[in-house]
């Protein structure tokens, strides 16, 4: 790999190829447990020319490339396979435009950009401090506010795209409506780096809500959380966020956080309204109503921006809370049509009670999405044949509810084996055939997704 990694530094320099062992390991994984690759080396581009570039080199001479933002994936999609090249896009962070005539951006820190101009971008997956927008669009990331909102899909405008034959293509514009042929961005949004690789994002934004409020519930009974999600929908409210934590999570978060959540309550539900003053005043009023309605025992309505953020501590830390209290966490994404939560969280935690595994639930309530989380070691060999088992039967039960194995993390190593039950055999190979039309010789993060 050395010839390789020479090849790429003439190309690049060589401060920007990496291919020493540490370099190697650091890049073998992703933000998923229990994955690693061991890549040839990594390049670190930064113009689309130079992916271009580098994408005909691989091509050339046969060599897989796997497609790195910045590694927070949960699915093992950027663990490199045996001997590729890891195109790690992280230096690709330039913000192009800012267009607030008609609401667009094209950047990697949209977030703060379009708060700065009185706009807002939606999409707010957990990571969104350290992952890429390339690696949002890629997973079709979703976020606290998908609820309102929706996911990446829905505001990404255009892409630019490098082919597996190192062809760049542009897809989409800045008007609102455009049905000029296929909407072939859409084939690349969640195609987690296999089809081709995203150089430039085109993006929508909306105008920054007002005001916002927000609500933190806690019940002793889950079931009563559920059924608060449900009237809360049923009234017309659509949160901008509706989410939910059980009890093992509360616990965990509170050693961690210490935010102030009772230790006996069965189920949190932190909710966020935001719009117009007068309208989230009554929203607020009315979810609060609901709940107490629904049994909640206690309802805290922030005053303060402080104690908003206060209360949202609880739901943003749930994954840092989990993930310290055992050397291996597994973060799932199943996710079911809402009117069947209770039963899924019921169902989780009667598999986990019969594996005798340590599953946290916590999630987007209001999207059906949930995070079991298992709490387990990588090293005991019979506990990680529990876990695959209980996951296993967790899939397959959100299946059957209407629902899938994935609603924000993609299909990537980790869930390839559950794929064909999920989406039959037909969805299956069309996607196959997608593949070998855009990818020949699978050189694009082979193995990921399907076989
Ligand atoms: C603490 C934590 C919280 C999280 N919270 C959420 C959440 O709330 N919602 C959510 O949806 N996800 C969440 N995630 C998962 C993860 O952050 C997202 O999937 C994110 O979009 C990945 O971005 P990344 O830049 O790290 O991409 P990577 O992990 O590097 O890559 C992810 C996939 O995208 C492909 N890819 C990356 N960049 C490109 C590109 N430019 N072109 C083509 N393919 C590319 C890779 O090949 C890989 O298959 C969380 C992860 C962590 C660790």
């Amino acid at each position: 790999m050395q010839n390789v990694a020479a090849d790429l530094a003439q190309m690049l320099g060589a401060e920007r190829v990496l291919w020493e062992q540490e370099h190697l390991v650091t890049y073998g994984f992703d933000g998923t447990a229990a994955l690693y690759g061991e890549a040839g080396c990594i390049a670190l581009p930064k113009t689309t020319e130079e992916v271009s570039q580098i994408v005909r080199y691989a091509a050339k001479h046969r060599i897989p490339v796997v497609t790195r933002g910045s590694g927070t994936g949960l699915s093992g999609g950027s663990v490199p396979v045996p001997g590729c090249i890891v195109l790690c896009l992280v230096q690709m962070d330039r913000v192009l435009e800012l267009d607030p005539k008609n609401l667009t951006v094209v950047t990697q820190k949209v977030a703060e950009l379009a708060e700065a101009a009185g706009l807002l971008y939606p999409p707010d997956p957990g990571s969104m401090r350290i992952s890429t927008i390339g690696g949002n669009v890629a997973e079709n990331s979703g976020g606290l506010r998908g609820l309102k909102y929706g996911v990446t899909r829905d505001y990404v405008m255009g892409l630019e795209v490098v082919l597996a034959d190192s062809e760049t293509v542009v897809f989409g514009n800045k008007c609102v409506k455009d049905v000029e042929g296929y909407s072939m961005k859409d084939i690349f949004i969640g195609s987690e780096g296999t089809l081709g690789i995203i150089t430039k994002v085109l993006l929508q934004l909306v105008p920054k809500p007002a005001a916002k409020k927000t609500l933190l519930a806690t019940f002793s009974e889950m079931d009563a959380a559920a059924e608060t999600v449900s009237a809360i929908i049923a009234a017309k409210i659509i949160p901008c966020t509706l989410e939910f934590l059980d009890k093992i999570t509360i616990r965990c978060v509170e050693e961690y956080a210490h935010v102030g959540l009772p230790l006996d309550a069965e189920a949190v539900l932190l909710m966020e309204t935001d719009g117009h003053p007068a309208v989230v005043q009554e929203e607020a009023q009315q979810m609060a109503e609901i709940a107490r309605r629904h049994g909640a025992s206690t309802v805290q309505v922030a005053q303060t921006s402080e104690e908003a953020t206060r209360l949202s501590t609880a739901r943003r830390v749930a994954f840092s809370a989990l993930a310290r209290v055992s050397p291996t966490t597994i973060l799932e994404d199943a996710t079911v049509p809402r009117s069947e939560l209770a039963n899924m969280i019921r169902f989780i935690q009667q598999v986990a009670a019969r594996y005798e595994v340590a599953v946290g639930t916590f999630g987007h309530m209001g999207d059906g999405n949930l995070h079991p989380t298992f709490l387990t070691d990588e090293k005991n060999a019979a506990e990680m044949a529990r876990v695959e088992k209980a996951m296993t039967e967790i899939f397959e039960y959100a299946v059957k509810l209407g629902g899938t194995i994935t609603g924000e993390h993609g299909v990537g190593l980790a869930k390839k084996a559950f794929l064909p039950k999920a989406i039959g055999d037909a969805s299956l190979g069309l996607m196959r055939r997608l593949k070998r039309t855009l990818d020949p010789d699978n050189l694009l993060n082979p193995g990921k997704i399907f076989d």
